[in-house]
């Protein structure tokens, strides 16, 4: 961990030094965040720091993630017609723009709050029976469940209708399909909150079986990639350097094979690395696979499993999908059955790609690493 620099400049945004630091460490831990997914946030009178959409919360001590907004105009453009719009115009001319999770950070409460893609948080609220299952492991906690919307204006609402039925304030928020926010007094409440959370809701991922080198080169006929120890940590699932045997495992595990060519079980995945997996093997190498798929008029993915061996990764694959290739080993290796996952649906899916706003993320996130 890096410590507390007096002689770090501040960034232009004026984010505390509280912030920066909570959200680098939540940002270097890739079961809590995932290349630029996630976001924190807080709120000092009418000013309110949010991380800026395409950044790394992971590189808030070396640049600015954030951006300084006053919170009575982000709740104003909020309750305009064409509110998404608004709050993108916010931004100031040439900077950053506001996370697309802006919106869910101004509506609650909380002085501090921290959205997070954490792995054993999508591994539960992507389960079918989601709701159900955390009620007992949240026993205790005030929490709320939020059905899954697609982030942004929709999600807004329906966390506004969950905090408005629920019995009392709740301080921790399950996103159905997505992942976990948590509120508190300042940025230590957050991270003790988070770390209880995360302590009930742990689930071991099971041990992963190496890749099979002569299957994957048999089905490898365009010089794709195999991922090995030379990738760096925070794509590895885990951030476990050097060894890539967990993220194979999206192939070689039965039932993440199974989930990964099934559907998508959270915005992110949709967003990186397209609505599902293909896979190919000897009589169906890479060039064939990506040869009818584009005859049925979808865009063939950058990677490619070879169920029972292992991944293949095109070049010039961003590091965005790398780190979700990771995201997806550690939730679906924490998954006991494919069929009892809630997969996103058909619109869901192409309301999240035919969406502006996730261009702009992941262009920035293709420009900025
Ligand atoms: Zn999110």
């Amino acid at each position: 961990m890096t410590p507390l620099s007096s002689t770090r400049p501040v960034p232009a945004s004026g984010a505390p030094d509280a912030l920066v630091e909570l959200s680098a460490r939540l940002g270097n831990d890739p079961r809590l965040v995932q290349g630029g997914g996630g976001n924190t946030s807080m709120k000092a009178g009418d000013v309110f720091w949010v991380k800026a959409s395409g950044t790394w919360l992971a590189h808030a001590r070396e640049r600015d993630v954030f951006v300084r907004l006053p919170l009575s105009d982000v709740h104003a453009a909020m309750r305009r017609a064409d509110a998404e719009d608004a709050l993108t115009a916010l931004a100031p001319p040439g900077g950053l723009r506001p996370s697309i999770e802006t919106s869910l950070h101004a509506l609650l409460p909380h002085p501090v709050v921290a959205h997070v893609h954490s792995v054993n948080a999508i591994a539960w609220a992507a389960r079918s029976d989601a709701e159900t299952a955390l009620a007992h492991a949240l026993d205790g906690v005030a929490w709320a469940w939020v059905p899954y919307r697609r982030p942004g204006l929709p999600l807004t609402a329906a966390i506004r209708t969950s905090l408005a039925a629920a019995a009392s304030p709740p301080d921790v928020l399950l996103l159905g399909n997505h992942g976990l926010v948590v509120g508190g007094a300042d940025c230590d409440a957050v991270e003790a909150r988070l770390h209880e959370v995360e302590r009930r809701l742990a689930l071991p991922p099971r041990a992963a079986t190496p890749p099979d080198a002569q299957a994957l080169r048999a089905a490898n006929d365009l010089d794709w990639a195999v991922p090995d120890g030379s990738m760096s940590d925070w794509s590895m699932p885990g951030g476990s350097a050097g060894d890539a045997t967990a993220l194979h495992a999206i192939a070689t595990d039965p039932v993440a094979a199974a989930i990964a060519m099934r559907g998508a079980l959270y915005p992110d995945h949709v967003v990186f690395l397209g609505e599902r997996a293909e896979a190919v093997d000897a009589g169906r190498p890479l060039s064939r696979m990506r040869a009818e798929v584009a005859a049925a008029g979808r865009t063939p993915p950058d990677w490619a499993l070879v169920p029972g061996a292992g991944l293949l990764l095109a070049p010039g694959l961003s590091d965005g999908a790398r780190a979700m290739l990771g995201c997806l080993a550690d939730v679906a290796l924490r998954c006991d059955a494919a069929d009892r996952m809630r997969y996103l649906g058909v619109e869901d899916v192409a309301a999240l790609m035919g969406w502006e706003a996730e261009a702009y993320r992941r262009a920035r996130d293709n420009a900025a690493n």
